[in-house]
């Protein structure tokens, strides 16, 4: 997945187009996932340009990777789920579900967010 510069991620970060601001720093921008999947769903990501977790990890410095996951838990705490509890996700590539080319941690909380993947079909029995 490369990188496009136009990705509705990197018009956040330049400004062109809004968001709703959980939290920023120099590293960092966090900000509410426009279709929220649980009471808590906000999305953060490196304001450097990164397409996905593989090139996140193989060229951002410890520190900008420290601070995405360090964001993440901020904005846990700035929800206040950080007791109740929270899930962070990070899709990565086609099979990985990943939609928008920037690198992002998702950070959902708010309910009980049940399994962690759905099971895939075959173990799927008829009284599921
Ligand atoms: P992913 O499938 O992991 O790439 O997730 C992309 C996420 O970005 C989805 O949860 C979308 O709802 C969210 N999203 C897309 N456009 C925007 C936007 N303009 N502002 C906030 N979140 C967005």
């Amino acid at each position: 997945m490369s990188y496009d510069p136009n990705n509705v991620f990197a018009r956040i970060l330049r400004g062109e187009l809004p968001c709703k601001k959980v939290l920023e720093d120099t590293e960092i921008l966090a900000f509410e996932d426009i279709q929220p999947q649980a009471p808590v769903h906000v999305l953060v990501i490196p304001k450097k340009s990164y397409a996905t977790l593989n090139d996140f990890c193989e060229q951002a410095s410890d520190g900008e990777i420290a601070a995405l996951i360090r964001g993440a838990h901020r904005v846990a705490k700035a929800r206040g789920v950080e007791q109740s509890g929270y899930r962070i996700l990070v899709n990565t590539g086609p099979e990985g579900g990943q939609e928008v080319p920037h690198v992002h941690v998702h950070v959902f909380g708010g309910r009980r967010l049940g399994r962690m993947v759905p099971k895939p079909p075959e173990s799927v029995s008829k009284t599921d």
